[in-house]
């Protein structure tokens, strides 16, 4: 076995399991070794922009920008030159002139940010990045764009219009901030000390942002009420409008080059344009040439998120509550208004009540029997929103802010009965219920699409000029096929590049064959086991990542006490404390969920071996994942192959992506679920990992680290 792990497999002709045998599962690899680029449509020409004209006047290729002995590497302490960039740079430039859309996947390591930020550049044209996560939406701010200005244009001669715009509830609405000074509602003093703390921090910030106000607690309730949520905007009729921090980040993206959002933010926005009739005011995001989708393997379920409809026992709440407050200080709240508010809290807390009993995420499916069960009070809970809204609009001479209620009540009124009585095929109306304190529930009733593609592709994709979609993970079984269809994105430039990684000399992945399935209470003993061997073997420095909170507690009390290395566990601390605590403790063991399976970076020895308990399938009991099931199946499809199966293997690549970070990494890959040997669907998954090396033996891994 130590000839196999330096290039030389064991054959074995033992066909061990139904899907795969062993000797594939070791040989296996479609993955990006070589770079496809293909086209889904005929090639249509259209004229290169001109781009930005210092950049293009210079001459600077991307060839020579990216080469050896170009720019990059004349500029960049730590330069390398990476294939992969060149020809991702390269397909994105060809995508930007040709106004076409491209998906592209980019292992770790390939450079992403600067490969589509130069093309983006010597374009000219608008363009918004949206991110995945705010870690690259400050790395692309802070640190790409400001070293691409020093290196194109290093006399100072041009600089680049950059704005970095965050969800709106990120800003302060001055208008609530002076509502409040007029009439200070406060409870508490940590709430008057953080007043305090905003009021003088209003008079000097030029943004607006909270990320300013550091000693300002994440979960401050102040900062809830006076946020500049698009909910409570009252627009250009506002009397802070022209100094409102929302005007102004709309105004700086209008003469901004590049405008780095989040996915949220984009998602939002674009839904919140979808229904202008409701909130003409409340799009930020200017019209631009082309979007840049990075880390895009998360745009269905934001997308989904943004194109449903929620209401909660919280937003009728908060409607009362700032109806009662703002009626108060403008002096307006009369008896009638009162009673109205009150019975609309009433019937809100009862029909709350009535919903299916249940915590967490489960389906409603039986509205119609609801309906008839609890059809009166139902149509009290609808009724109470018209005669709020009718007391509202009454009332004589009223101040802007009142439109806005009544809006939001006639607002709550139709979700509320789309959420009841709707039959769209192509929605699935759920409920969650979350606990919110000592007996307090916050309950959610939701309707999601239960397909986002025909939604992205008419108001996203069909009228953008170019859309790139990038990231580490999009590809399955080396082919985009999962993503388009999910996504709808029909007319495509599609490119796997090449890792600029080792892969096979870098990790090595390790399927112990002989552990029970781990759907079977047996698991988790021998998975323990086998987990306190290999950390034995690796001397701690791992993440073992879990598909539940059960499994992870489970393992981590038969460990606890048996390990001779620190052990944390996702839930002591928040997750930033967590990692800081495993990068500084030296042999640390991480137990965690899925919010450690992407966006975390731990580069060196310090993570040296990656384990996962099962192969992350969706919960097929979550009532959007069961949905989408049954639609695919019902429409003929195989949802197993088609959406579980391949949402199931970008999972697995981004857990799997935490462990090589850098050209310097090395480590362990485990999976304990040998499914992906015995199962026929387990071929995707090995032909969709980038090709580490493979084994099933114990000794192979005690020998990669030097144990003989
Ligand atoms: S325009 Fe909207 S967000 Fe801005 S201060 Fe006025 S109400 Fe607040």
């Amino acid at each position: 076995m130590a000839e196999f792990v330096r290039g030389a497999p064991r054959r074995s002709k033992l066909r061990l399991y139904r899907g795969i045998t062993v000797e594939t599962f070791l040989e296996t690899s479609l993955s990006p070794a070589v770079a496809y680029y293909r086209d889904s449509v005929a090639p249509t020409s259209q004229p290169a922009s001109s781009g930005i004209p210092g950049v293009k006047k210079q001459g600077v290729s991307l060839y020579q920008f990216f080469a050896p002995g170009g720019v990059l590497s004349r500029t960049h302490p730590a330069y390398e030159f990476r294939r992969g960039q060149l020809q991702m740079a390269q397909a994105v430039e060809q995508a930007l002139e040709e106004k076409r859309h491209l998906i592209v996947e980019a292992g770790t390591g390939t450079g992403k940010t600067l490969a589509y930020l130069v093309p983006v550049i010597r374009s000219g044209k608008r363009v918004i990045i949206s991110t995945g996560t705010k870690n690259l939406q400050e790395q692309l701010f802070h640190k790409d764009i400001p070293f691409l200005e020093q290196a194109l244009f290093p006399d100072g001669a041009s600089r680049l219009n950059v704005c970095y715009m965050k969800g709106r509830n990120n800003y302060l609405c001055r208008k609530k901030l002076y509502d409040l000074t007029d009439q200070p509602v406060l409870s508490g003093l940590e709430e008057i000390e953080h007043y305090r703390a905003i009021a003088a921090w209003e008079k000097t910030t030029q943004t607006g942002d909270r990320a300013e106000l550091a000693e300002l607690p994440e979960a401050s309730a102040l900062w809830h009420k006076i946020d500049a949520r698009s909910d409570a905007c009252i627009g250009q009729k506002c009397s802070s409008w022209d100094k409102c921090f929302i005007t102004e980040m709309r105004r700086r993206a209008m003469e901004s080059d590049i405008i780095i959002v989040n996915h949220h933010l984009f998602f939002a926005d674009l839904s919140i344009k979808q229904q202008s009739e409701y909130a003409p005011d409340a799009g930020i995001l200017p019209e631009v040439g082309a979007v840049i989708f990075d880390e895009a393997h998360e745009l269905e379920d934001v997308a989904g998120s943004y194109f449903g409809v929620s209401v909660s026992n919280g937003r009728v709440e908060e409607l009362c509550r700032d109806v009662e407050a703002s009626l108060q200080r403008n002096h307006m709240l009369s008896v009638s208004i009162s009673s109205a508010v009150k019975s609309l809290r009433e019937r809100s807390m009862f029909f709350f009540a009535l919903l299916p009993q249940g915590e967490g995420r489960f389906s409603f499916e039986n509205r119609r029997d609801f309906l008839e069960e609890n059809g009166e009070e139902f149509m009290s809970l609808q009724q109470s929103f018209t005669r709020l809204n009718s007391e509202l609009e009454n009332l004589p001479s009223k101040p802007e802010e009142v439109f806005n209620f009544a809006r939001r009540a006639q607002e709550l009124q139709v979700q509320f009965g789309f959420l009841m009585e709707s039959e769209d095929h192509n929605t699935v109306f759920w409920i969650e219920r979350r606990r919110g304190g000592r007996d307090k529930f916050n309950v959610y009733l939701q309707a999601t699409p239960i397909d986002v593609a025909p939604i992205l592709q008419s108001c996203l994709f069909d009228t953008l000029e170019c859309a790139v979609l990038t990231s580490a993970t999009l590809a399955v079984g080396g082919g985009f096929e999962y993503m388009r269809r999910r996504l709808g994105l029909e007319h495509t430039r599609e490119s796997v590049l090449p890792s600029h990684f080792d892969y096979e000399n870098q990790a090595l992945l390790y399927v112990p064959p002989d552990l029970p399935d781990p759907r079977t209470p047996q698991f988790a003993a021998k998975a323990a086991d086998r987990i306190r061997r290999l950390l034995e073997i690796t001397r701690g420095r791992a993440f073992v990542l879990f598909t539940s909170y059960a499994q992870m507690n489970d393992v981590y009390q038969r460990l606890l006490g048996e390990l001779d290395f620190p052990m944390l566990l996702q839930g002591d601390a928040p997750k930033s404390a967590l990692l800081e605590e495993f990068r500084l403790t030296p042999n640390a063991v991480l137990f965690a969920t899925s919010s450690f399976w992407q966006g975390v970076d731990v580069q060196g020895e310090q993570l040296s071996c990656v384990i996962i308990d099962r192969l992350p399938f969706a919960v097929p009991s979550d009532p959007v994942v069961a949905a989408r099931v049954r639609s695919i199946d019902a429409d003929g499809g195989n949802a197993f192959f088609q959406y579980q199966v391949p949402a199931a293997v970008i999972t697995l690549k981004q857990g799997f992506g935490r462990l090589i970070r850098s050209l310097h990494d090395r480590g362990l890959l485990v999976l304990l679920d040998n499914r992906i040997l015995k199962k026929a669907y387990g071929k995707v998954f090995v032909e969709s990992l980038p090709n580490y090396r493979k084994t099933t033996e114990l000794a192979v891994v005690e020998e990669f680290f030097g144990i003989v």
